[in-house]
């Protein structure tokens, strides 16, 4: 699991964050000052580090120049004033990003898994997902179970990666109406339902006794672990 350490202090800021990256699927710990921040990153070595500027005990940017002589742990910088920026990101400090507040906390998410591709953390080969006897090819767009493709639609290929890229945890539909981003008029969790029985009846031997795609009563669905 790929772990986070947030060094924020504001708690409401913090709670938002943590919320919205441990339901990305990232482990989450979080520090309210840079001194204490500092030791955490030390004694847990997260792989990404979400830095805020101004922090009490100790400033970001010593926060971070500490992390950067020891190495190259992503970090994000948060900052209020776009101004500060500049100096964040490149040479002078190596944040190898920053966001502005205001943000919102799904950008943060976008930011956080842009930063840690680029910077090789999680490993990139991971664009071929095996899950059971099905193999979803993520680059090419490709499903093929016992070596034969299925075609599914963008909704229902991107609905089956959310589900068994993380095999046996359920999510609610709302969790899956986010991970397939649709236009807003496919707002309706019922929509899920629909594309769930297109995806079952392309990818499952028998559609009325699902193998893969297990429905969780009063959840959503879960693709079936191991
Ligand atoms: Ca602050």
């Amino acid at each position: 699991m790929t772990s986070i350490l947030i060094i924020e202090d504001e708690p409401e800021l913090v709670k938002i964050l943590r919320a919205y990256l441990e339901e990305s699927g990232f482990k989450v710990s979080s520090a309210y000052r840079g001194d204490t921040g500092l030791s955490n990153w030390e004694n847990q070595r997260p792989d990404l580090v979400i830095l805020d500027l101004h922090l009490p005990g100790m400033d970001g940017l010593d926060v971070a120049r500490e992390i950067r002589r020891k190495t190259d742990t992503p970090i994000i910088m948060l900052t209020a004033r776009v101004e500060e920026a500049d100096r964040l990101v490149g040479l002078e400090l190596g944040a190898d990003d920053y966001i502005v507040k205001p943000f919102s906390p799904r950008e943060v998410v976008a930011r956080v898994r842009a930063v840690l591709r680029r910077s090789g953390q999680v490993s990139t080969s991971k664009t071929f997902l095996r899950a059971a006897d099905l193999e979803v090819d993520l680059d090419s767009h490709m499903v093929t179970r016992m070596g034969q493709v299925i075609d599914l639609t963008p909704t229902e290929f991107n609905l089956l990666v959310a589900l068994a890229s993380q095999p046996g945890r359920a999510f609610t539909r709302l969790q899956l109406l986010d991970a397939i981003q649709d236009n807003a008029f496919e707002g309706y969790q019922r929509t899920i339902d629909a594309h769930i029985k297109n995806l079952r009846a392309k990818i499952e031997l028998d559609p009325k006794k699902p193998r893969y795609i297990e429905t969780v009563f009063g959840i959503g669905y879960r693709f079936i672990k191991g």
